[in-house]
């Protein structure tokens, strides 16, 4: 029997995966081609050549992994630091936390700055950390751009200042994992060294593929860097054939759906995504700001201006259960919303808002997330769905 079909669209609104546009779907559908297919090497090129320009990179080599974010974190980690030196992690939320973990994972010694629920990074705890390494044992400092788990954009600028203030050679290496294409980033013009992403984000391709752009002087430590390593070497794959780029065989079909969705966000034009973005998450927040009135519910991120253009985590009262709201948005309503993680779980759910989506998308989604409220008797303010239209008019 076939399974069950639900009709319509079910509305995805975690913060990755994101709904796959078709035309990066039906790019996905093609054959594999044998390794040394022109078209397939022209696919990677385009892909490596399109990132690096979303970058705003003008040299930097751009390394694409078959693998998910954090495949994309452990190239960063094992090409940075050596065995028992030092990186410092910037505490941002849990995506910082997770980072560390998987450093220390590797035999790196890792430095935290603390994260205060909420709010953006400690900019004078990074000052305090980098002042207080007088003989430059810090190899890099770690920055997360977004914080998915809190919904919280940190300005990367501002570290990149400090490094330069306290004349600390680290380097700057930056997860823009859920930022990327939500929110302006450049890589040049803030100095990051090493740059960390994934596709199934804001660049609407199924999960499976990641990348680190990396700048010559994060390339030289790399070089230099004893750590033990073959596959996510940068060095090594610094080829110019496909196979020796990816160690092995590319993951074709994933490149030929990133270079489609390049292409879509090539067609809107770069800062028209960025525009779109944040006019659909303040349309988010409206609805938000509206329903925490009754006092039931409230952004995990206390400070506006920091708040993400690509999620929205909502911090509900102990009496009122996330995984419940979530499964019955799922089930009765079509709309599929994330949990809270680390800290968070069974405390917030996260409405999603990146990727290929429009207006009548996130008023949809906001829609069944109202409805769900309803049906479970949650108290609310009602006129969220209302206040988001009034925002995006
Ligand atoms: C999603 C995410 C990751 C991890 O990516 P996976 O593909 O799930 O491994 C890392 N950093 C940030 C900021 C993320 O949002």
């Amino acid at each position: 029997m076939a399974t069950f079909q639900y009709p319509g669209v079910r509305f995805l609104h975690s913060p990755g995966p994101t709904f796959v546009p078709k035309a990066v779907l039906d790019a996905m559908s093609n054959q594999p081609m044998d390794t040394s297919d022109p078209r397939g090497e022209e696919a990677i090129q385009v892909c490596e050549q399109g990132i690096r320009a979303l970058l705003n990179a003008k040299s930097a080599d751009v390394f694409l992994y078959g693998a998910n974010g954090h495949g994309a974190w452990e190239a960063a980690n094992v090409n940075i630091a050596g065995p028992g030196q030092s990186v410092l992690v910037i505490g941002t939320g849990h995506f910082s936390e997770s980072w560390a973990v998987m450093a220390e994972g590797v035999g790196i010694n890792v430095v935290r700055t603390p994260y205060r629920v909420g709010y953006t990074m400690d900019i004078d705890a990074i000052e305090h950390a980098l002042k207080a390494d007088t003989n430059h044992e810090i190899v890099a400092v770690f920055a997360v751009h977004t914080d998915t788990a809190s919904s919280t954009t940190n300005d990367i600028a501002l570290v990149r200042q400090v490094l330069d203030a306290t004349k600390h050679p680290a380097l700057l290496v930056v997860d823009v994992v859920a930022s990327f294409m939500t929110t302006p980033f450049s890589m040049d013009a803030v100095g990051a060294n090493v740059v960390v992403g994934a596709t199934q984000k804001g660049l609407m391709t199924a999960p499976g593929l990641a990348f680190c752009a990396v700048d010559e002087r994060a390339l030289k430590v790399s070089q230099a860097n004893p750590m033990p390593r073959f596959y996510w070497d940068w060095v090594k794959r610094k080829s110019t054939q496909g196979y020796g780029k990816f160690c092995g065989t590319p993951p074709q079909n994933l490149i030929l759906g990133l270079e489609a969705s390049l292409s879509l966000i090539d067609q809107e034009g770069p800062d028209n995504v960025f525009v779109r973005h944040r006019r659909l998450s303040k349309a988010v927040q409206a609805a938000v700001s509206c329903w925490s009135q009754a006092g039931t519910m409230d952004f995990v991120c206390k400070v506006p201006e920091a708040r993400s253009a690509a999620v929205t985590a909502i911090q509900v009262s102990p009496d009122i259960d996330p995984e419940a709201i979530r499964k019955i948005a799922r089930s009765e309503f079509n709309v599929a919303l994330a949990g809270g993680l680390g800290p968070f779980a069974g405390k917030v759910f996260r409405i999603g808002h990146l990727g290929s989506l429009n207006e009548p998308m996130i008023l949809g989604c906001l829609a069944g997330v109202e409805a769900t409220f309803h049906r479970m008797g949650i108290k609310f303010t009602a006129g969220g769905v209302n206040a988001a239209i009034e925002a995006l008019s």
